[in-house]
C-alpha cells in the first residue's frame, strides 16, 4: 500500500510525505518508565519519508533485530512552512492536521546504541518505523487537551493526553522550526505517555482519539 497523507472525512491531501520530526521523552512518566533523565529542552531526532507507512497496512516487524516496541503518539501534518522565529499563531495556521503515529523503536538496538553514544536512527529510522493514521482538520480542536490512548488485543496499554506533554504542541513546533524547517506535508509527532512495551506477531492494535479518530493496524505473524 502506498501511503499518501489524507483525512477521516476521506479526501486525500496533494501534500507530499516529507520527513518526520520526532520528539523523546516528552511525557515524565515515559521518561521514568525507561529510566531516562526528562530532558531540559526538547529531544529531536527525524524520521526520513521512507519510515512512513499506511497505519492500516499490517505492521511488518524487521526480522533479527531483537524487541520491537510500540509508542503511540499525537501527530502533527504541516501545511505551511515554519521556519526560523515564528509566533504562537504561525504555528497553530501550519497545522494541517491531527492524527496518530506509532514511533516504532528497535528498543534493545536502541539500548545498545545509546550505550556506545551512536546516533538512533537504526532504531528509529527504519523502513517502515512510522506507522501514520489519516488526519481530521484542526479546527476547533483544544491543543493542550487531546487524549489518546492504545488497546492491544482489547487491553487498554496507552492513556494519556496532550496536557501531561512537557512542551506542548505548539512550543513544540515554535522549538523545531528554530533548527528544522518544517515544509508542507513533514510531520511532526509528539512523544509517548507511558506504558510502551514490546509487539508480538498477530497482535491488533487500535489507536484513538476519543471522539475523534480511531484506526486499527495489526502485526503480521513472525514466521
Ligand atoms: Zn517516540
Amino acid at each position: 500500500m502506498i501511503y499518501q497523507h489524507s483525512f477521516t472525512n476521506g479526501t486525500q491531501s496533494d501534500l507530499p510525505i516529507g520527513k518526520v520530526v520526532c520528539v523523546g521523552r516528552n511525557y515524565a512518566e515515559h521518561a521514568r518508565e525507561l529510566n531516562n533523565p526528562v530532558p531540559s529542552e526538547p529531544l529531536l531526532f527525524i524520521k526520513p519519508s521512507t519510515a512512513v507507512v499506511p497505519m492500516a497496512e499490517p505492521v511488518r516487524l524487521p526480522e533479527g533485530r531483537g524487541a520491537v516496541h510500540y509508542e503511540t503518539e499525537i501527530a502533527l501534518l504541516i501545511g505551511e512552512r515554519l521556519g526560523g522565529e515564528v509566533s504562537d499563531a504561525q504555528a497553530r495556521t501550519a497545522i494541517a492536521g491531527v492524527g496518530l503515529a506509532l514511533d516504532l523503536t528497535l528498543r534493545e538496538l536502541q539500548d545498545d546504541l545509546k550505550a556506545k553514544g551512536h546516533p538512533w536512527e537504526r532504531a528509529k529510522a527504519f523502513d517502515g518505523a512510522c506507522p501514520l493514521s489519516r488526519f481530521v482538520e484542526p479546527a476547533g480542536l483544544d491543543l493542550d487537551n487531546l487524549p489518546l490512548s492504545l488497546t492491544i488485543n482489547g487491553a487498554l496499554r496507552q492513556q494519556g493526553s496532550s496536557a501531561q506533554m512537557l512542551t506542548p504542541i505548539i512550543d513544540l513546533l515554535r522549538h523545531i522550526a528554530q533548527t528544522f524547517t518544517l515544509l508542507p506535508g513533514d510531520v511532526v509527532i509528539t512523544g509517548t505517555p507511558a506504558g510502551v512495551g514490546v509487539l508480538q506477531g498477530g497482535d491488533v492494535l487500535e489507536v484513538t482519539i476519543p471522539g475523534l479518530l480511531t484506526e486499527t493496524s495489526r502485526v503480521l505473524p513472525t514466521a
